[in-house]
Parts: C-alpha cells; sequence; structure tokens
C-alpha cells in the first residue's frame, strides 16, 4: 500500500483509539542485508538495502506526564507508562521498542507526554528487521515533532541504543541505519565503525531479477552458547593479534599468523575477515554490473557462515542450495542463523518454480513449510505528514 494511503488509514484509527488527531505521521522500513553477516559488531562493512514493507507511526503529544502507545498488530490496546515509571527492560516486551527510543533521546523527547500508534507492515521475526522499522519510525517522528534536527547516524545510534539496553537486544547498528539512510534503487554499503556511507545501484527490477526472502520459520536453540561464543572468538582473536580490529588485517596477513591464534578463534575469525572482504569485491562487481559475479560471492558467504562461523541449520542450507540448484544467481543465509531466513538473487521469471522447488525440497525431508518475500530496494524512513 501507498504511504500516503496507509497514513490516512492510521490516522483515522488514531482518532478511533486515542479520540484526536495525530500530530505527525512517519514510517520506516523494515531490511534484507546483502553480504556483511556477522561483521557489524566488529567495525565492518555491510550492504543492506531497505525493503518496500514499512512500519508507520501515528503520533501526538499529550498533555500528561505518560507514554500512550498502541499497536494495531496487538490489537490496538493501549499501553500506558508513567514517566515515573520508565526503566530499562520494564513493561510489556513489545512496548520497550518504541519506549527505548523515548528513553534513549533523553529529556528533550520526555518533556511532554505522547500517544503514538503503531502499524507494522514488516512481518515480525522473519528477520527483516520489523524492530528497527519500529524504532526509526518514532525515532523519525519524535526528531520532527521536537524539531530535534539530530542526523541519521546520530537517530541510528540512538535507536540501537534503544535496543541495546531499554529491550536488551544486543544487537549490531546496521538495521537501525539502513531503516534511516536507504535510498530507492540502492543499496547501502555502511562502515560500521564510523556510519560513513555509500549508496551502490542495485536497481535489480529493471535488469529482471528478484531478490527472494526464503523464511524457513524454524529458530533451532542455540547449543553451545551461540552468538556471545562466537562473539567473543572475534574480540579474542583481535586482542591476541594485537589489532584494533579485525578489519585492519587482511585475509593474507591474517592466514600468515594463523599460528599465533588457537583453532577456534581463528576460524571464528577468518569467517569475520573474509566476509568483510566479500562485501568490498562484492560492491566492485556491482558497479562494473556483474550479477552474476556478485551472485558467487554471496554464495560464497552462505558457505563460510554455514563452515566457519557455523551458523547455518538444515533448513538454511537447504534453502539456499535448493535456490541455487534451479537457477539463482546466488543465495545464502541471513542474520543471526540456527534458522530465521535466507535470500536468495534470481530471475524474476523463476521465481514461481524456485519457489515451488524450494516448498517441495522441505515438505521431502519433513521440514516446516516456509514463507516467502520478495524484496526491492525501497527508500528509508519518511515523515509522511
Ligand atoms: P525482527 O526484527 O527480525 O522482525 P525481532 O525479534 O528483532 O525480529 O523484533 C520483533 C519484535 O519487535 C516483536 O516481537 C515485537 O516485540 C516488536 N515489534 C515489531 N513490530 C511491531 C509492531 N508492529 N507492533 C508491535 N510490536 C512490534
Ligand atoms: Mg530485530
Amino acid at each position: 500500500m501507498l504511504g500516503k494511503q496507509l497514513a490516512l488509514m492510521l490516522a483515522s484509527k488514531f482518532a478511533e483509539i486515542f479520540g484526536k488527531h495525530p500530530d505527525l505521521i512517519a514510517s520506516a522500513p523494515g531490511r534484507v542485508n546483502l553480504i556483511g553477516e556477522h561483521v557489524d559488531f566488529l567495525d565492518g562493512f555491510v550492504l543492506p538495502f531497505a525493503i518496500s514493507d514499512v512500519t508507520t507511526v501515528a503520533i501526538s503529544k499529550n498533555s500528561s506526564k505518560v507514554i500512550r502507545v498502541a499497536s494495531i498488530q496487538k490489537g490496538g490496546e493501549i499501553k500506558s507508562v508513567d514517566f515515573s515509571k520508565i526503566a530499562p527492560m520494564t513493561g510489556e516486551p513489545w512496548t520497550r521498542y518504541p519506549i527505548g527510543v523515548l528513553w534513549a533521546l533523553g529529556n528533550e523527547a520526555l518533556s511532554n507526554g505522547l500517544d503514538i500508534l503503531v502499524d507494522g507492515r514488516v512481518p515480525l521475526g522473519a528477520g527483516l528487521s520489523s524492530s528497527a522499522a519500529l524504532e526509526c519510525a518514532v525515532a523519525t517522528a519524535v526528531n520532527e515533532l521536537y524539531g530535534l534536527n539530530l542526523s541519521l547516524p546520530e537517530l541510528a545510534r540512538i535507536a540501537q541504543k534503544g535496543e541495546n539496553v531499554y529491550v536488551g537486544m544486543p544487537c549490531g547498528i546496521m538495521d537501525q541505519s539502513v531503516s534511516l539512510m536507504a535510498t530507492q534503487g540502492n543499496a547501502l554499503l555502511l562502515d560500521t565503525r564510523d556510519l560513513s556511507t555509500e549508496q551502490i545501484p542495485f536497481d535489480i527490477a529493471q535488469l529482471g531479477l528478484e531478490l527472494l526472502v526464503i523464511d524457513t520459520q524454524v529458530h533451532h536453540a542455540l547449543v553451545d552458547g551461540g552468538y556471545a561464543e562466537r562473539r567473543a572468538s572475534c574480540e579474542k582473536a583481535v586482542a591476541d593479534l594485537g589489532i584494533t580490529s579485525l578489519r585492519d588485517i587482511s585475509v593474507s596477513e591474517f592466514e600468515a599468523r594463523k599460528s599465533e591464534l588457537d583453532a577456534k578463534t581463528y576460524i571464528r575469525a577468518y569467517h569475520g575477515v573474509t566476509e568483510m572482504k566479500r562485501v568490498l569485491d562484492a560492491v566492485v562487481l556491482l558497479k562494473s554490473g556483474d550479477f552474476v559475479g556478485f551472485g558467487e560471492i554471496v554464495t560464497l558467504a552462505h558457505q563460510s557462515l554455514r563452515d566457519n562461523y557455523t551458523v547455518s541449520c538444515p533448513e538454511l542450507d537447504l534453502a539456499a542450495d535448493t535456490a541455487n540448484k534451479f537457477g539463482a544467481l546466488g543465495a545464502r543465509m541471513i542474520g543471526g542463523g540456527f534458522g530465521g531466513s535466507a535470500i536468495a538473487l534470481i530471475k524474476a521469471r523463476d521465481s514461481e518454480l524456485i519457489k515451488s522447488e524450494i516448498r517441495g525440497a522441505f515438505m521431502a525431508s519433513k521440514f516446516k513449510a516456509p514463507r516467502f518475500f520478495s524484496a526491492l530496494p525501497s527508500q528509508g524512513a519518511a515523515v509522511i505528514n
């Protein structure tokens, strides 16, 4: 649905729930990350784009010292939080995302009470970052409502702080950055060290290509301490090698110093070092219009996530392998791993074939039926009116 239409619907729903018109409506999109996985906490490069699905918020000041939030996806029921009760990791879990942003913005955002209605069209929990979409829509709305004039990187840091501290989720900076800074038809090369960006042409629709998202709908428990353990390995590699960041060492230098690291530290960090190089190689290929070469790098990233970082699972491997077998240019798991989604860059005309082959392969393996989404590079957060 178009932004304006969504905004009109949301304004009337807001009037129904809060009994007045909203002061402002803003939206922010979800994202997919093309390449650069598990490196946004390592000062690495990532290459996400914003999808066309957005979360929209309607907002208005109220005259009390109370934040009232409601979400259409949560039945539209109002949840109220008094200013004096605002504290990290308290309140109904979903409300922590919008309220965390206000908390991270601090006094300026909490000078007045606020009423906020959320309508999220980014599928929840599918690896498309509905959480960042929600945070960034709120951050964009409040920035405009109070004329805070915060820059997009500042808003990204604030939204991330809200999620890290108030929600209690140790996410990197990628999701919020791309939700705020993306532009239509482009992927965003983001340097997570300083949040500098470059827009990289990725107008796949014009080339008859499509980015297929395959949500395996499974979430395996982490048997061995999962993300924290892997992140700690990368940090140990940095310390053992006496460098500031894994991005400051080339692949060949890293390989030459292999004997300074224990086997597990080496293999985890090897993913990080090679993944950052893959991002930069991918950008060169995209700039020269070589989507075949680009697809091959995406598949190499999957192999590294599977074999070196070991965060894949049978469902993700089957999704990526089946897509490749039936004509994808490249495919890989995305996000944290152990379930969630995979992406495949495919020719639009192969879409039905590939989806049906994946469905069939999942059924034959007795896996849960997957969900499919199609993603096109779209505009970042915006104030609608
Ligand atoms: P992802 O970001 O991949 O979609 P997360 O688990 O990080 O998955 O974030 C999903 C959570 O964000 C939901 O469980 C919910 O708490 C919150 N959320 C996102 N969108 C909405 C929405 N429209 N309404 C209410 N809560 C939402
Ligand atoms: Mg999230």
